[in-house]
């Protein structure tokens, strides 16, 4: 082999299979790829197949020189895969079942000559099994934690937070007496911050609770790679990112992450193109979005609310309502979103409703037409809407969103928070001063997210902090360390 492939980089990506996690990681590799270093993308099987089956998913698959994608097993049958617990079950079986297979992945794709060998692995959250991965391979990991700096800062104290007693809650009533409004003001470069507000996973009545311990260990984890890569940009969190850098030798900024659509995206759901067709015939900034990502789950009285505060708006609104979206729906069960609709909603917003399954969120975002975001405020989300420059109705409700949603409102000043319990009144008020020409509120709101916009891509611009953290990482990719 020649010295020049010796030395090349060669980065194996593998994602936690959910479209919160793959976006990203697809992203960090395009650019990773752009600047010459070799990339494998590693699906699960079952993933892969569903992309392939998506219009156009076998182009985007194909790869291209020096960008290939691979897959392995997830273990999973598929009633395990129907089952409420699925996330769950998916954390576990990766765990048991694909270290082998990874590792075989990347001594076979090294193997046929023309191709460097593997030189790093780099991972998303929730599949820290895969530093074990590295390690066999005696290469370094890097992880791309997929969270905002100040979810991560937050999701690292969760032990402390368990050590000192404030969770789990005592009884159910902590849920709801103010307790979750105790101030959390020792989370270092954190401003003074609501319990309920640190991680959804406080909240749990469970001293064994799975999901608080698996976040505990897997943010913990991230101290034995060798770098932490961010989705975030150094002026947005800078405090936090301070205090995150005392503690991690090598942590890189790289984001905002943006889709390079030119390669054709991955997608697990098919994307609906009216919807762009219909933004196009609104007037400019008058749409509200309303999307709640990939995973959360709302109640049919959930869905009625909102729907009604919706209407009450009296404005365009284009509203994602994805397969899975309500509880008790199954996923692919489409008459149930038509039909928990509350009466009289669809007659009541003709022409200024949209409903889609499923659409390009970053194109949506950016089209002239959409003027505010009702978000669940997941990470990826949020970043999307600061590149857009568009401002949030926030509604929180699992992980690191309650602390996104923080920021977004009081750090950032570019959004509103709506109150867990969903009232159409407060949906409709919240709608209005987001988006009503006149209110100050509104216009500072607006001024802010164009603010932020413009740092953001400043910071991703040749010379910006992102650039500069992308250069660092690469040149890290390369030394091999
Ligand atoms: N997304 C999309 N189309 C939709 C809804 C969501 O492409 O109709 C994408 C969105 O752009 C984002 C991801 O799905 O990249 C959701 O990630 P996020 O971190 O916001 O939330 P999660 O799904 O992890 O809860």
């Amino acid at each position: 082999m020649g010295e020049r492939m010796r030395r090349a980089a060669h980065a194996m990506l593998f994602p936690f299979p959910c479209s919160g996690h793959i976006n990203p990681t697809l992203k960090l590799a395009e650019l990773l790829h752009s600047r010459g270093v070799h990339v494998t993308f590693v699906n699960t099987e079952h993933n892969h197949e569903r992309l392939l089956r998506r219009r156009g998913g076998g182009g985007a698959l194909r790869g291209r020189e020096g960008f290939r994608f691979e897959a392995v097993p997830d273990g999973l049958r598929d009633d395990e895969r129907a089952a409420p617990d699925s996330t769950v079950r998916l954390y576990l079986s990766l765990r048991r079942s694909c270290g082998a297979p990874l590792v075989e992945v990347a001594r076979r794709v090294a193997s046929g000559g023309g191709v460097p060998p593997v030189t790093c692995v780099v991972l998303s959250g929730l599949v820290s099994f895969a530093l074990d991965v590295a390690e066999e391979l005696g290469v370094p990991a890097f992880v791309l934690w997929g969270t905002s700096a100040c979810g991560f800062a937050c999701t690292l104290r969760l032990r402390q937070l368990r050590q000192r007693g404030y969770t789990p809650l005592k009884d159910e009533s902590y849920l709801t007496n103010g307790y979750l409004d105790t101030p959390i003001d020792w989370i270092a470069g954190v401003p003074t911050v609501r319990l309920g507000d640190v991680s959804s996973f406080v909240r749990t009545l469970d001293p064994t609770s799975f999901a608080l311990r698996v976040e505990e260990d897997e943010a913990n984890s991230c101290a034995r790679a060798q770098g932490l890569i961010l989705n975030t940009f150094d002026d947005l969190e800078s405090d936090v990112l301070d205090a995150l850098r005392d503690e991690f030798p090598r942590v890189y900024t790289v984001g905002p992450l943006a889709a390079d659509r030119a390669n054709g995206g991955l997608s697990l759901w098919e994307e609906d193109a009216a919807c762009m067709a219909w933004l196009d015939a609104q007037p400019a900034g008058s749409v509200l979005y309303v999307s709640f990502g990939s995973l959360t789950v709302m109640s049919p009285e959930e869905l009625a609310e909102l729907a009604w505060g919706l209407a009450d708006t009296r404005r365009p609104f284009l509203w994602v309502i994805r397969p899975g979206l309500i509880a008790g729906a199954g996923a692919g069960d489409h008459d149930v979103v038509t039909n928990a609709l509350p009466d009289g909603f669809v007659a009541e917003t003709k022409g200024r409703c949209f409903i889609a399954e499923w659409c390009a969120q970053e194109e949506v975002l950016r089209h002239r037409a959409v003027g505010g975001f009702l978000t669940h405020s997941g990470w990826n989300s949020t970043t999307e809407s600061i590149c857009a420059g568009v401002p949030m109705i926030c509604w929180p409700g699992f992980a690191d969103q309650y602390i996104n949603s923080r920021y977004v409102r009081d750090e950032w000043g570019i959004g509103l928070r709506l109150d867990e319990e969903l009232r159409r009144e407060q949906v409709a008020a919240h709608v209005e001063k987001l988006m009503g020409g006149g209110g100050d509120r509104g216009k500072e709101m607006r001024r802010n997210a164009a603010r932020w916009k413009a740092a953001a891509e400043a910071a991703t611009a040749k010379g910006g902090s992102s650039y500069g953290g992308l250069d660092k990482l690469v040149e890290q990719l390369r030394l091999g360390q």
